[in-house]
């Protein structure tokens, strides 16, 4: 097939090429290098079924594709509050004109949504039923409404002009690739405890997260994509939930740094929990994560300790 991967030189959208090229496939990476780098995709620019297009997903696109992974969005919260207005556009035109690519090749489309749907939960774990806890003016709200937007545009495509969709809400992610300076608390943490920097918990640490290894998230990606009769939204990620605390804890272990633990103010309406019930994923998709936190941290590190020690662009030749 030819499937395009909006997003594709991203943290996640790298790994899915990848994949996706060893599946067999024509991949179409489509990225305007917001978040993304030529880096994590360098390896697989020789491949004859590998191309790559610099385009913004605001902009409309013609193309002959059979799938669309559209993840094409800058997830770190520093950086989609970086130019929150263009956030918002990545979101809405983007999948607008995704969906209008869609419907006008007859493709299938997948919306790679977040946990951040829930915002702030009252119900935890959050089952896919749950509608929601998000403050509609806050800082996050450019990514957290902006993600709910795009999901209403799946469902209205879908519903109004029989597009086929797909949506999963992705869980805390994380693993090698991810930029050195992307913000998330997993790979800040652990380039902290490398470089013997302080490690900043935003808070007293309390707060939870469930954090999910990327090899997790890749099979259950595209299990979804290729299921038919179900089009989500299901919510896939490692119901393993820790504090950023012990999170901390694990990170000065695992590398056996001598970094100190230090507190900064916690941003506004940063989520005080979050835990996905995966039990539709287990029963539509037969799928369940397999990578412990420490095992899934331990080859982070391993990535991050090789980018720091050589910064070279073969690094990812490495994963
Ligand atoms: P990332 O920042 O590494 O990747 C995003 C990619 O999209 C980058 O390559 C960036 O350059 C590209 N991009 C951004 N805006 C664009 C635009 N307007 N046009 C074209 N390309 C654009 O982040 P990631 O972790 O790989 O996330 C990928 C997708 O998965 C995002 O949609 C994100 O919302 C979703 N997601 C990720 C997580 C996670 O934990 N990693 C959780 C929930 C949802
Ligand atoms: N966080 C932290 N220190 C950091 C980065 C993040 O304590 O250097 C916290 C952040 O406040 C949040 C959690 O870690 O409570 C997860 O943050 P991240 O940005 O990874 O993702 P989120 O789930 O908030 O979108």
């Amino acid at each position: 097939m030819r499937v395009l991967v909006t997003g594709g030189a991203g943290f996640i959208g790298s790994h899915l090429s990848e994949t996706l090229l060893n599946q067999g496939h024509d991949v179409l990476c489509l990225d305007n290098f917001f978040t993304g780098s030529k880096d994590n995709i360098w390896h697989l620019m020789d491949n004859k079924r590998f191309e790559l297009i610099r385009h913004d997903v605001t902009q409309p696109i013609l193309l002959e594709v059979d799938q669309i992974y559209h993840f094409a969005c800058p997830a770190s919260p520093v950086h989609y509050q970086y130019n929150p207005v263009k956030t918002i556009k990545t979101n809405v035109m983007g999948t607008i004109n995704m969906l209008g690519l869609a419907k006008r090749v007859r493709a299938r489309v997948m919306q790679a949504s977040t946990s951040e749907v829930y915002g702030d939960p009252k119900v935890h774990p959050q089952k896919e039923d749950y509608w929601g806890h998000v403050n509609p003016i806050g800082v996050r709200s450019c990514y957290d409404e902006g993600k709910r937007v795009a999901e209403t545009l799946m469902m209205d495509y879908h519903r109004q002009n029989k597009v086929d969709i797909k949506i999963i809400r992705i869980f805390n992610t994380y693993g090698p690739r991810m930029a050195l300076n992307d913000g998330r608390v997993v790979s800040n943490f652990i380039v902290q405890a490398l470089k013997n920097e302080d490690i900043t918990i935003y808070g007293d640490g309390s707060q939870t997260r469930s954090f999910q290894y990327i090899d997790d998230l890749i099979e259950a990606t595209i299990r979804m994509m290729e299921t038919d009769n179900f089009i989500g939204p299901v919510n896939i990620g490692n119901p393993n939930e820790f504090t950023i605390l012990e999170l901390a804890q694990k990170v000065i272990e695992l590398t056996g740094s001598r970094s100190k633990i230090v507190h900064k103010p916690l941003p506004s309406d940063d989520p005080t929990q979050r835990q996905p019930d995966i039990s539709l994923a287990r029963k539509k998709l037969g799928w369940e994560p397999k990578v412990s936190l420490e095992a899934g941290l331990k080859r982070t590190i391993a990535y991050f300790e090789h980018v720091l020690s050589s910064k070279g662009s073969d690094v990812v030749k490495l994963v």
